[in-house]
């Protein structure tokens, strides 16, 4: 063979390979979405992630302060999702190793919370207008109760193009479930008498409470990055509140996740 032959040879070869390589990157043969945005779900307990990351694939998992971060795709949309821990340090912490680990562009706060409101029961579904941590308080230097002053707010704004989704997967998914749209109240603490619950209510006019929410909303927000929470009501945050909780936890936590996919994936 001459010296000519040889060099087609190589370059014939090379280009097979440069075409088998393009061709492993396809989005469709990995099953990634081309041009999605990469979502971040976060969820304090197993139950409220669990589901999730069973239903991903290309999975990858790394674990960063104690958390496990779950990467791949979610019926072909990136998706990164975490258990958190119960509080919100660990999901404000959470967030923000998201944000800057993992590089999400948005982030969905999943999982059950106690009601506020005696319209709103067991099983129904509250999405976020925005998030306020009722244990914040410099009332005593004039501020309202929640406000803070660095950054100066009253309160976490989600984001509406999301909340819109949420409803939107809800009424789609399962339009047996009520959905109501409003503000989600967080602190550190378990609500469990109607004394709490109702100062919570008169002072913020939250729909429901729980414990991580607040924390994920301020992170989200001092990184511009639009953030959404849905939560599943499991307890009616009062003194029924042991019997409900232990009962419905599970099966809130499953309805939330579930609506929370539907929400990425159409
Ligand atoms: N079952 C857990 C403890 C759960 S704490 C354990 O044994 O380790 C309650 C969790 O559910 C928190 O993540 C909080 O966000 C949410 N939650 C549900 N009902 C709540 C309520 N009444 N008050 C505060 N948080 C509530």
């Amino acid at each position: 063979m001459s010296e000519l032959s040889y060099i087609m040879i190589i370059i014939l070869l090379a280009a097979a390979l440069l075409v088998v390589l393009a061709d492993s990157r396809n989005p469709k043969k990995t099953g990634k979405k081309k041009t999605g945005l990469k979502t971040g779900i976060i969820g304090a307990m197993d139950s409220e992630v669990s589901s999730l990351k069973e239903a991903m694939a290309d999975r990858k998992t790394s674990s960063v302060s104690g958390m496990e971060f779950c990467e791949g795709t979610l019926d072909g949309h990136d998706v990164v999702v975490v258990r958190c821990g119960i509080g919100k340090v660990n999901a404000g912490s959470c967030a923000q190793l998201l944000i800057n680990l993992f590089g999400v562009d948005r982030v969905i706060n999943t999982g059950v919370a106690g009601s506020l409101d005696a319209a709103i029961d067991i099983g129904d579904i509250v999405v976020s207008t925005d998030v306020v941590q009722y244990d914040f308080n410099l009332t005593p230097l004039g501020f309202v109760p929640g406000e803070m002053n660095s950054p100066a707010v009253k309160s976490f704004l989600s984001d509406e193009g999301m909340r819109k989704s949420v409803v939107k997967a809800v009424r789609e998914s399962a339009p047996e479930i009520h959905v109501f749209e409003g503000r989600v109240c967080t602190g550190d603490q378990f609500v469990s008498s109607r004394e709490k619950k109702e100062s919570i209510r008169e002072s913020f006019g939250g729909l429901c409470c729980e414990m991580e929410g607040g924390a994920i909303g301020q992170v989200c927000i001092m990184n511009n990055t639009p953030f959404v929470i849905i939560r599943a009501i499991s307890d009616k945050a009062d003194d029924s509140v042991e019997m409900d909780y232990a009962e419905f936890e599970k099966a809130a936590a499953a309805r939330c996740a579930a609506v929370t996919r539907y929400m990425i994936t159409h």
